[in-house]
């Protein structure tokens, strides 16, 4: 009888240890077709600036052109490729790094207030260049949260360049903040733009997904803004909602957790 117990116990392990190997590689398979997928989507997006650097520079190594002016010309839509690909990399390692978990949240405590207006003053000159208003709702100046700072800060800068960006002239962008249950908040930035469809607001948080791929180009748009927001704020445990009309506008929300600090 022993022995058949140590057996039926022995049958259990290996039974639990091929469903740990099962699901193991079930994990190391996801893995691997997102990295296909991945690289697939890269070349893909890296191809488009590089083939147009190839062809400026082959023109004018041919001498075809002899005019100094359509060379210059030539040579400045080169350089506004070479600058896409520098972004399209700094966007590219930082979602990688996300989405592989490898970036560990550097988390601190810091007044909300101080990192949005921070965030607000150095993105003020490229509202003011395309003529949109950006307004900042009053702050409780006491509200502390704990994040990782400079991932807030990039949440931010995508989520109100995101604004200005796909806004219409002398249009507006706000952003505020709601109290919600408990010890959440909500911050805001909501824009009087051009509105995302039904259909695609869903789909704006997945990479390199765009609504009208030459408007974002143009505007040196990557598709990895609101993927990038999407990792950070959940890696915070938070959440993002997007609502949106077309020709009208979008509200991009954030859930945050204030800190309390209990006095004693
Ligand atoms: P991009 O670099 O193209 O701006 P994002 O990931 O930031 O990439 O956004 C994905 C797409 O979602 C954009 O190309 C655009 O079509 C749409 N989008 C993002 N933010 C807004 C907004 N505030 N208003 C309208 N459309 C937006």
């Amino acid at each position: 009888i022993q022995q058949e117990d140590e057996l039926d116990a022995l049958l259990k392990q290996t039974i639990r240890a091929s469903k740990m190997v099962e699901k193991e590689l079930e994990r190391l398979n996801k893995i691997e077709n997102y990295r296909k997928e991945f690289i697939g989507d890269i070349s893909h997006e890296l191809k488009t600036p590089i083939f147009a650097i190839q062809g400026f520079i082959e023109t004018l190594l041919n001498g075809a052109v002899h005019d100094d002016e359509v060379n210059e010309v030539f040579l400045h839509k080169a350089m506004k490729n070479v600058n896409r690909l520098t972004y399209l990399t700094k966007d590219l390692m930082e979602i990688s790094r996300l989405e592989t978990g490898e970036l560990k949240s550097n988390m601190q405590e810091m007044f909300l207030r101080d990192v949005v207006l921070d965030v607000v003053e150095n993105l003020q000159y490229k509202a003011d260049k395309e003529k949109i208003e950006l307004i900042v709702h009053d702050f409780d100046k006491n509200i502390q949260i704990r994040a990782d700072r400079n991932q807030i800060k990039q949440v931010l800068i995508n989520l109100i360049e995101n604004g200005i960006k796909y806004n219409k002239v002398n249009g507006r962008v706000e952003i505020g903040l709601n109290s919600l249950k408990g010890d959440k908040i909500e911050l805001f930035v909501k824009d009087t733009g051009i509105g995302i469809d039904p259909n695609d607001i869903a789909r704006v948080t997945e990479r390199f997904y765009r609504v009208d791929k030459s408007r974002s180009r143009e505007k040196g748009g990557t598709g990895l803004g609101l993927s990038i927001v999407k990792h950070i704020i959940e890696a915070h445990g938070e959440k993002l909602s997007i609502e949106s009309k077309p020709d009208e506008g979008s509200t991009f929300r954030f859930t945050l957790t204030k800190v309390s600090h209990v006095s004693v």
